[in-house]
């Protein structure tokens, strides 16, 4: 029997990754066994990588990723830098910002069922997931307007590649400022990094204006 606030994350899995979501779940173990209390990711991390070794006699690699993978689908909340707390009062809501089928059906209607950053769609083989414009884990709704279409690839991207958005946004605010001064030379540098960007399609949803 799976636990009702694991359900969301198991549906985003595919069947091939049911290991991996073995090691959530036990991750998950430990959180719920000390509900409310804010734990450093060491004392997680020596447990499961135990616990892991006990059940299944395997290694398990890189349980920080679960940690923040779990975050990232609000069942943790960060509380600082390698700090997490399960509260089940705070996943029962976060469950309620999951988008329905419906909602989903409406976003991918909405944006003409292709990636709105690579604009490719099923016809071209790749598979659409929606999306939290503004994320959950920092108090993003499930309405149509905070939900967007995504590919397969773009959809990791934003997730897993977070630190590349502040940089992004570092070059963006210095190409406005050069434009302002008028300093022709630094806005052409930038002009340039955040074409690099938009050739390799990172960080998509971040829109610049040129
Ligand atoms: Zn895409």
């Amino acid at each position: 029997m799976i636990p009702l606030c694991l359900k969301s994350v198991v549906k985003l899995k595919r069947v091939d990754d049911t290991e991996k979501q073995s090691q959530l779940d036990l991750l998950m173990e430990y959180y719920k066994e000390h509900p409310k209390r804010n734990i450093r990711h060491p004392e997680v991390v020596d447990w499961a990588v135990a616990e892991w070794k006990k059940r299944t006699g395997k290694v398990f690699r890189d349980p920080d990723r679960g940690i923040r993978r779990l975050s990232q689908d609000g069942l943790l909340i960060k509380v600082g830098k390698g700090v997490y707390k399960y509260d089940p009062d705070f996943v029962a809501n976060r469950d309620l910002e999951n988008f329905t089928e419906a909602q989903k059906q409406e976003i991918m209607k909405r944006d003409g069922y292709h990636c709105v950053v690579c604009g490719l769609g099923p016809e071209h083989g790749v598979e659409l997931q929606v999306d939290h414009i503004k994320p959950k884990d920092k108090g993003g709704k499930a309405t149509i307007e905070n939900g967007e279409t995504l590919c397969a690839k773009h959809n990791f991207q934003k997730k897993n590649y977070k630190q590349t958005e502040s940089g992004k946004r570092y070059f963006i605010r210095l190409y406005e400022a050069a434009k302002a001064n008028k300093d022709k030379q630094l806005q052409d540098f930038c002009r340039q990094v955040l074409e690099v960007y938009e050739k390799n399609r990172v960080n998509g949803q971040i829109v610049w204006k040129k």
